[in-house]
């Protein structure tokens, strides 16, 4: 299969390109140039297939002419080792809990098929593949734990020193092996700023081979449909699925896009509800039809204070640019700080069930705008324990961590710490190359 570049003034590439790669050269974003759509058949028997069945044919639509059968399927197996079970929470609004892997929080799908894809292909090559990520907290701990062990690559995660929360810290500065953690005395904009410096370097990357783990990648937010298939099978099987309303919680639009991609598959998911924090910018694009970024404004639900979707641009490609298609199939949500401290609070009291605050803007978006006879799935991105002081504060109550969570918290801490100047990061690297 080609990938084309959503601005269209860059080569098609193969997917090993586009995987080695990351962004096109013109900036834009890699997308697979057919969808193919999944047959009768294999929806009218999902409901009897594993996670891990249904998950390996749709990745043989995505991927089957690049990767022999029997490759792909170990790495989807190997990827989906952990469950995504639906739970109720309400009268018909489900959530598709998608934090049962190491670090909590669904980004741990498409990293750990990530890994293992750039490992397939760089099984024989000599030189290492180095993957560089800036994090201000999750993605970091999601990339490193994906890639732990993984043969021919490298992973470097650069993070801003005191900036990120202890548990998140100890998720990719204990691991050691293939992982090493950059402390930088800065911010997340100067982590981004060395990551972006050391891609555009010449000369740096004529000495090692670099690459980002970013959900712009193809290979981290493609994999991401696997869980909406499972999902509508979960919902099958307890025959609530004929008119079902899948909500994301959105930053970046990586996730819900994958969403998309598996109803042009064929999926039957009615509509998607993309739930926005304080940072509105897609829902004022709904609203106006006018896309207008803004710097991210900080919140609660802070893994999607994202003021820019990288992924937008793959939301226009699907509908061919329609403002009016996107805002027929696509609802959209923005909440405050105050209504989401609300949301998860009231959830508790009344059902018993405890929301994080990302899913919190999931669930109340269903609340609000789900039709008499629908159902409703949202995407609960990550266990509350990850936001333990801000949940608990809200609550009262004291969320119990989880023992893979406490597992790192007794690791030691490993790591280098560099200024923000590019010059220091460019000589480690280089050092490191020798
Ligand atoms: C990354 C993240 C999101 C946003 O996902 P996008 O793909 O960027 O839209 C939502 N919730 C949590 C917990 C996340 O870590």
């Amino acid at each position: 299969m080609k990938y084309y570049s959503t601005n269209h003034k860059a080569p098609d590439v193969t997917l090993s390109e586009a995987v080695v790669k990351g962004l096109a050269p013109d900036r834009g974003l890699y997308m697979p140039e057919t969808l193919k759509s999944l047959d009768r058949d294999f929806f009218e028997n999902i409901d009897s297939m594993t996670f891990q069945e249904m998950s390996y044919r749709v990745a043989d639509a995505f991927f089957g002419e690049d990767i022999p059968a029997e490759d792909l399927k170990k790495i989807v197996y190997d990827t989906l080792a952990f469950e995504t079970p639906c739970v109720k929470v309400d009268e018909n609004i489900y959530s598709l809990e998608l934090f049962h892997g190491p670090t909590l929080a669904f980004k741990d799908v498409g990293a750990r098929f990530m890994a293992r894809l750039l490992g397939y292909f760089n099984r024989n090559e000599k030189q290492l593949v180095n993957v560089l990520v800036a994090t201000s907290g999750d993605t970091g701990s999601a990339v490193a734990n994906g890639f732990l062990g993984v043969p021919g690559v490298h992973v470097y995660v650069l993070y801003p020193k005191g900036k990120v929360s202890p548990i998140q810290e100890c998720q990719f500065t204990t691991l050691g092996q293939n992982i090493t953690a950059l402390e930088i005395d800065g911010v997340f904009d100067d982590c981004q700023a060395l990551v972006k410096n050391a891609f555009m370097d010449a000369e740096l990357n004529g000495r090692m081979k670099l690459t980002s783990a970013n959900s712009i990648n193809v290979a981290r937010f493609l994999p991401q449909a696997f869980y909406y298939f499972n999902a509508y099978a979960q919902m099958k099987r307890i025959d609530k699925a004929d008119d079902l309303v899948i909500c994301v919680p959105s930053g970046n639009f990586g996730n819900i896009t994958a969403g998309l991609f598996g109803w042009k598959m064929g999926l039957p998911v009615k509509r998607f509800i993309a739930a926005n924090n304080a940072n509105d910018i897609f829902y004022k694009y709904l609203q106006t039809g006018v896309y207008s970024p803004r710097p991210s404004v900080q919140t609660l639900a802070n893994a999607m204070d994202v003021g820019d979707p990288s992924n937008f641009a793959r939301v226009l490609a699907l509908y061919g640019g329609s403002h009016a298609d996107i805002a027929g199939h696509i609802g959209g949500a923005t909440y405050s700080d105050s209504q989401i401290a609300e949301t998860l609070k009231e959830c508790y009291a009344r059902t018993g069930y405890l929301l994080d605050p990302h899913g919190a803007c999931g669930y109340r978006a269903l609340r609000e705008q789900l039709e008499p006879g629908q159902c409703g799935v949202f995407l609960e991105t990550a266990h509350p324990a990850k936001f333990k002081e801000k949940v608990d504060s809200i609550t009262g109550g004291d969320v119990g961590i989880p023992a893979r969570l406490q597992a790192f918290m007794k690791g030691t801490k490993q790591s280098i710490g560099l200024s923000k100047d590019y010059a220091d990061f460019r000589n480690f690297l280089f050092e490191e190359s020798r």
